[in-house]
């Protein structure tokens, strides 16, 4: 036996100790960095990471976003892109501190002030430096490569400064304001949440709320009423008004009650006027019992929104808790009542509701109706209902003073600049259009603790004192600076500034900035923007101290890796990060911050389930990558197209394991004949040469072909089309090639072992961004002279296939899997040999007419017409719709055969031309021959046996059986053997034995009482 030159491989891998091994190899060899060091200064390739909330440990969900940034990186890498490979973490907002108030069984504001907001916001640091060494643990686990140690924090001061700095900007092109409006608001957290968070994704849950229908008595009309409809009854008390579509009928029930007519189509009316006719008319308000409502005059509006398809027609109108209902009330000059306070209590003056919470007075409110004769009637409605989608609290809509970035004049320079930017898949660039073209203004202020502060100086001069920096708050500071830990309340709240109007003392107003600004300066703060000087550690400043090594660069460094070549994250991301990032580099630069978006959807457990911690079908990143593997969940990743949900889990997973054993087997193939033939294949010459069979020219060309084809794909950041190309391959490599030349592996053939290592390389090469433990596990056993890491090897080169050849043997596998398929049919075994084998509509493949006999198993094939009958059948779902009425002559014609054949499987029937969709077709045979027809091609198999044939058959049943003995024995591949047959069959060995010999490695052939075999001497 020769010197085993590569490890041969187990039966199957085991991943996670095999990835467990790769990653020690890589920290101890510094692979990473030497790939970073030989691509720097190299063509520069610009990634913007968006900030993952480090207030978690890593999920599955976070995983994939984290796979489809490494996987491109690690391309370009392998291209020789120069890159900047810096992580983010996202560290304020309600994400945080809603889970810190959680943690210390806190539940209101007052609770958290009471604890005390230095501690408070010390305990929300403390998250964020748990969960930021979580994440980094867990992403490097996954195999991603960044420059952990170096991440941006966007809690830090300098990122807090570069808001700032925005906001100011903002302010000087007066689009700052302070509005006082509706809005959606949780009462819960106290805060109002802005348009945009509304689009996260849990957000709108299907809710059974209170439906009820009240009676409304008018005050002109005696013994008549208006009914209204509403599924929230704790804003009754806050009507004003009731709203009438002025276009529409509406009829006076006996009852005396009024309602639009069409909603009551099965009713008929005392009396009908038009909507208009009612406006001005005066009722009794719900609750005028409570004090608020006593002093309100109720009064009919008309409103051209009012639905005709719910409720009855006649709208409630409550300002102060709702956001169309403020607007109309804007419009028609109505009184506004606030019922319930920031925690969605009502106010004193409410009398026997005060203190309730808008849930809890439901119950109250309905059975005070119903006492008062006002209730006509209560029952439930199902609906799709925003939550707040930190805490899951329904949302109510209040009146708040927020602080707003008007989009007025934003709105047309970003839709022009989402204009430049390409997005994959291009339906979500059109998403960001629609939400462009919609978006209000943008409500930047929350009313909570562990944010960013803005930096906002109302004085009572009439001026508002923006601050733009810190240097600038230092400067007009009247004290408390040497308390100032960090740019963050408390501290901040302790440094008021001089009025730059008046030069009065100003304090900053409370509020918190949303958490959408932290992460879209990014791209400015990141990388130095209109910074003077580059300053070492620069960015670990404020709540960063301690955390990362970043530097703050000048702004040279900007103005090289501004804007992004690509970003990506989720779907939802379009209202949320990539709107923010878009938002302020427009406010800023004028342009967009990114060239291209990768974007993708949802994921769901693998039956298409939302994965819930409650339902027991939540997968932690540990559970997978100690269960499935990094790479099987990369590949998992990747595979998913992009417009659909990703149904992830461990079924998918097995799956894929078996899938990724054709190339585990392949290599395996490799290793054990390539150390039996002592074969040494070197690195310098990679691609084969020499004097190549038509087979080994086909793998070449093949080869060449996929890391074309594959190399187009990464270029157009479709992974998914990656996997499918490189599952094509592998099978033609394991399945044709390695299949077809086996001989010659046998025989020691070093051209058939150069082709096949040299097919195994480059699909490890083009295969490893997205698995890169595996290729570079299989990588170190078969290069032994190239490139110590199959990620330092550079990208392979692209050669132009010979895509002619490659059809040939294309046609020539599809014509195997028709022969294959009419056998099927017939009952016989593959390992049946016959006589002979048909093929008609497949020119191409007569140049491999011995080829196909072998793989078909035939002693001869034949090119030329098939006789069978043509049966053809319309294909209804197709056909059905386009010829109609026709159908019916078509199907007829059909049947009775009374078609004609126009060749490339279209046909000609009752004067219609149909095309290969629209029919289906089938052929059969003559007696003993089985037929398989698809897309113009047809092939008949001769399936009659003689004693020839059947004793040949019997051979190949011997041989199998045999060579599974020998796998049973454990014996090597090159042990010769001596093979003991009963009697009956004699006659074989008689007429085959050479043939038999051959094939088992057999020396000699004994005639005995059993089937044995020995190990030979
Ligand atoms: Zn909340
Ligand atoms: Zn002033």
């Amino acid at each position: 036996m020769a010197e085993e030159v590569f490890q041969p491989l187990p039966t199957v891998p085991d991943h996670p100790a095999l990835e467990e091994e790769v990653l020690e190899r890589w920290e101890r060899e510094g692979t990473f960095e030497k790939l970073r060091e030989r691509n720097r200064g190299g063509p520069r390739f610009s990634f913007f990471d968006g900030p993952v909330t480090a207030n978690k440990a890593m999920g599955v969900h976070t995983a994939w976003g984290r796979t489809l940034k490494d996987l491109f990186q690690r391309y370009k890498a392998l291209r020789g892109f120069d890159q900047r490979y810096q992580n983010g973490f996202d560290c304020q907002g309600l994400w945080i501190e809603v889970g810190v108030e959680h943690d210390l069984g806190l539940n209101s504001k007052r609770e958290i002030e009471d604890f005390g907001l230095e501690e408070f916001a010390r305990k929300c640091r403390d998250v964020v430096v748990w969960s930021s060494q979580e994440l980094t643990r867990a992403s490097k686990r996954l195999g991603q490569w960044m420059d952990w140690g170096n991440d941006y924090f966007t809690f830090s001061d300098t990122n807090i400064e570069y808001v700032w700095r925005m906001l100011k900007r903002v302010h000087e092109r007066g689009w700052l304001y302070m509005g006082h409006r509706s809005t959606e608001w949780c009462p819960r957290c106290g805060t109002s949440i802005s348009q945009h968070e509304l689009a996260m994704s849990g957000v709108y849950q299907d809710r059974a709320d209170p439906s009820l229908f009240v009676r409304l008595p008018l005050v002109d009309r005696r013994g008549e009423s208006l009914v209204i409809w509403t599924t929230t009854p704790w804003t009754l008390p806050a009507n004003v008004a009731a709203a009438v579509n002025p276009g529409a009928d509406y009829g006076r029930r006996a009852s005396g009650e009024w309602v639009a007519a069409a909603r009551y189509p099965d009713e008929t009316f005392e009396e009908t006027l038009r909507g208009s006719e009612l406006v001005g008319w005066r009722y009794q308000g719900p609750f005028d019992t409570l004090p608020p409502g006593a002093g309100v005059e109720h009064r009919v509006v008309e409103w051209d929104e009012v639905s005709l398809e719910e409720g009855t027609g006649v709208v409630h109108i409550a300002p102060g808790c709702g956001g169309e209902d403020f607007e109309l009330g804007r419009r028609e000059g109505l009184p506004i009542l606030m019922p319930v306070d920031e925690a969605g209590h009502f106010f004193d003056d409410y009398g026997w509701l005060h203190g309730l919470s808008t849930i809890e007075s439901a119950d109250q409110i309905v059975g005070d109706l119903r006492e008062r004769g006002l209730l006509v009637a209560a029952g439930l409605y199902e609906h799709r209902y925003p939550h707040c989608w930190r805490c899951d609290t329904p949302l109510i809509f209040r009146i708040a003073d927020d602080w707003f970035i008007s989009v007025r004049d934003l709105r047309q320079p970003m839709l022009e600049a989402n204009a430049t930017v390409e997005w994959t898949p291009e339906y979500m660039g059109k998403r960001m259009d629609d939400w462009l073209r919609n978006m209000g203004d943008w409500n930047i202020s929350r009313r909570r603790y562990y944010g960013l502060p803005l930096p906002f100086y109302p004085c009572a001069c009439g001026h508002l004192n923006v601050i733009g920096s810190k240097a600038e708050l230092e400067d007009r500071a009247l004290g408390g600076l040497d308390q100032l830990e960090e740019l963050r309340r408390p501290w901040i709240d302790r440094v008021p500034v001089r009025c730059e109007q008046c030069g009065e003392p100003v304090e900053r107003v409370t509020e918190v900035g949303d958490v959408w600004l932290d992460a879209g300066i990014v791209p400015f703060s990141t990388l130095g923007w209109q910074s003077t000087e580059s300053i070492p550690e620069g960015y670990a400043t404020g709540a960063a101290r301690g955390l990362t090594h970043a530097d703050l660069p000048d702004h040279a460094y900007w103005e090289k890796w501004f804007p992004a070549d690509w970003v990506s994250e989720m779907r939802e991301q379009i209202r949320l990060w990539f709107y923010s990032q878009l938002f302020m580099s427009v406010v800023l630069t004028g342009k967009a911050p990114f060239k291209k978006v990768l974007g993708y959807e949802k994921m769901l457990d693998e039956n298409g389930r939302e994965m819930h911690g409650s339902w027991g079908n939540m997968i932690t990143a540990d559970e997978a990558f100690s269960r499935m593997g990094a790479d099987v969940m990369r590949w998992q990743y990747s595979a998913q197209p992009l417009d659909r949900n990703l149904l992830f889990g461990f079924g998918p997973a097995q799956e894929i394991k078996r899938e990724l054993l054709t190339l585990w087997n392949s290599v395996s193939f490799f290793v054990s004949y390539a150390n039996i033939a002592a074969f040494r294949p070197s690195w310098s010459e990679l691609e084969p040469a020499g004097d190549l069979e038509p087979l080994d020219r086909w793998l070449v060309e093949r080869t060449h072909a996929f890391v074309a084809d594959a190399t187009a794909s990464y270029e157009r950041y479709h992974a998914y089309e990656v996997i499918a190309l490189y599952e094509a391959y592998v099978d033609d490599l394991s399945n044709w090639y390695i299949r077809r030349t086996r001989r010659r592996f046998w025989d020691g053939d070093e051209i058939a072992l150069r082709v096949l290592w040299y097919g195994l390389v480059q699909a490890l090469r083009v295969v490893s961004p997205v698995m890169p433990f595996l290729t570079d596990h299989l990588w170190r056993n078969l290069v032994l002279d190239g490139p110590e890491s199959v990620h330092l090897a550079p990208w392979p080169e692209v050669a132009e296939p010979d895509r002619l050849y490659l059809d040939e043997i294309a046609d020539l596998r599809r014509v195997v899997t028709l022969a294959h398929q009419a056998r099927a049919t017939s009952g016989l075994k593959l390992r049946q040999p016959l006589r002979r084998l048909v093929v008609e509509g497949a020119p191409s493949v007569e140049a491999h007419a011995a080829e196909l006999a072998s793989e078909v198993r035939v002693k001869e094939v034949v090119f030329g017409p098939v006789e069978a009958e043509l049966r053809v059948k319309p294909n209804l779902p197709a056909l059905g719709p386009r010829l109609g009425r026709e159908l019916g002559a078509v199907q007829r014609a059909l049947r009775a055969g009374e078609f004609e054949e126009l060749g490339g499987g279209r046909f000609r029937a009752a004067g219609h031309d149909l095309e290969p969709a629209d029919v289906l077709v089938e052929r059969a045979g003559r007696d003993g021959s089985a037929v398989a027809t698809l897309d113009g091609v047809t092939v008949a198999l001769d399936t009659t046996l003689d004693d020839e044939l059947r004793s040949e058959g019997r051979v190949y049943d011997l041989i199998r059986t045999v060579q599974t003995l020998r796998k049973e024995r454990g014996l090597e591949l090159t042990d010769r053997i001596v093979l003991t047959v009963p009697a009956e069959d004699a006659q074989l060995v008689e007429r085959h034995g050479d043939w038999i010999k051959d094939e088992v490695l057999a020396r000699e052939i004994r005639i005995g009482a059993a089937l044995a075999i020995e190990k030979a001497a």
